[in-house]
């Protein structure tokens, strides 16, 4: 291509870019279940709640139960405003005129300024302020104006009650291991099998960091046979036979790829 051409080129981009605007609606964060992973809450919502578009969270024996953040943001008030309204609540700000709201909390785990992301506990469930039993009051809001609640982008039941599902969290672990070989250096695959690609080698005695486990080829190594392949980065699995991870199976809370 000539410099005359790209001249063209760079005069036309700079055309097209005048036309986008300055400051373009920024997209609503992905707002998960504010519990933790896996568990199921009874959302309520209805007509007459103030704000209208809030939730309600119960389940059996909630008092005291963790609270986590429904997205990533930054904790903007820990108030406490005794026995009335909110009583203690937190206030996460998600930016792009984003926020959540968790009220009538028994105790906070958070102080203003903190960053938090998924799964992070910002409280427990409690019955302060103007509340009669425990329960978790949840709003979302745009520019300070309430919105209809939406978990990874669903819409809540308005109106009734609805029992929700959390995924919060739930991707966001990830384990380490140490490869042991006895010696050798361990092949890398592009996939779970001995089927894939070798896209490479660790060293024996290498720490791994594994961001996900899956299941594949059977392989016999230092620690027994296993179908479990550990995925230590993009496109690079090694056989979990040979990584001590601490754990026979699966490792607690890493996430299947
Ligand atoms: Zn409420």
């Amino acid at each position: 291509m000539g410099k005359r051409w790209l001249g063209l080129l760079a005069a036309g981009l700079l055309a097209v870019g005048a036309l986008i605007p300055a400051a373009p609606a920024m997209a609503a964060p992905t707002f998960k279940v504010p519990f933790p992973c896996g568990q199921s809450w009874s959302g309520q919502t209805r007509t007459n709640h103030s704000p209208a578009y809030s939730l309600d969270f119960n389940r059996t024996d909630d008092l005291g139960d963790p609270v986590v953040a429904s997205a990533p943001g930054t904790v903007d008030r820990v108030t406490d405003l005794g026995g009335t309204s909110y009583g203690k609540y937190v206030r996460i700000n998600h930016g792009g005129g984003y926020s959540t709201y968790y009220a009538h909390l028994n105790g906070f785990n958070v102080s203003v300024g903190q960053t938090v992301g998924y799964g992070k506990v910002i409280g427990w469930v409690g019955s302060t302020g103007g509340s009669t039993g425990p329960h978790l009051h949840y709003e979302q809001r745009l520019n300070g104006a309430d919105i209809q609640v939406r978990f990874n982008g669903a819409l809540a039941l308005y109106w009734g009650t609805k029992t929700y599902t959390s995924d919060n969290g739930c991707g966001s672990s990830s384990g380490s291991g140490t490869v042991n070989t006895s010696g050798t250096p361990l092949t890398v695959r592009s996939g779970p099998g001995t089927g894939y690609a070798a896209v490479g080698t660790v060293a024996d005695g290498a720490k791994v960091t594994i961001h996900c486990q899956t299941s594949g080829t059977s392989v016999t190594g230092t620690y027994g046979t296993s179908t479990i392949w550990d995925r230590i980065g993009s496109g690079r699995f090694i056989a979990d036979a040979y990584v001590y991870t601490g754990h026979d199976g699966y490792i607690p809370g890493v996430p299947r790829c």
